[in-house]
């Protein structure tokens, strides 16, 4: 088994697609072992996504992800990283597969429903980030 670190994007809250989403993850087999609701200040965007400090984009990302609130998890499945990587789909919707969640919710490279860790050590810095051991079940 392992475990991923997950987010509902802002974009998705505010358009009403948060239950859409939690049944995807329900119906693909993801256990559910921590889930919060919660506004994120700059500082604490600018530390989640301190990776792409140097990008282009980095700006635009941290407004966009402090303009509401978003659904952060941590989900278990095996393959849980690639798994929910694959139901997110491609970063760009224009390139993301049918039945994908980017492909159904996102709108644009940017404003694009979820986040999922790449690889196992960012989904243990992402999981470290955003919860303690108290939040956890299992
Ligand atoms: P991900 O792993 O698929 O989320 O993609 P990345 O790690 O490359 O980028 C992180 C996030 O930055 C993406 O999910 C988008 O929200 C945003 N992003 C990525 N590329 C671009 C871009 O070219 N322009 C803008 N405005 N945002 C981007």
């Amino acid at each position: 088994m392992q475990r991923t670190f997950a987010i509902i994007k802002p974009d998705a809250v505010a358009q009403g697609n948060a239950g859409a989403i939690l049944a995807e993850i329900e119906k693909n087999g993801f256990k559910i072992i921590a889930m919060k609701l919660m506004h994120l200040s700059r500082t604490q965007a600018e530390g989640f996504y301190a990776v792409h400090r140097e990008r282009p984009f980095f700006n635009d990302l941290v407004t966009f992800m402090t303009e509401g609130p978003v659904v952060a998890m941590i989900l278990q499945k095996e393959q849980a990283i690639k798994g929910w990587r694959d139901l997110m789909g491609a970063t760009n919707p224009e390139q993301a597969a049918e039945g994908t969640l980017r492909k159904r919710f996102a709108t644009n490279i940017e404003r694009n429903a979820v986040h999922g860790s790449d690889a196992e050590e960012t989904a243990a810095f992402e999981t470290r980030y955003f919860f303690n051991a108290m939040e956890m079940v299992g």
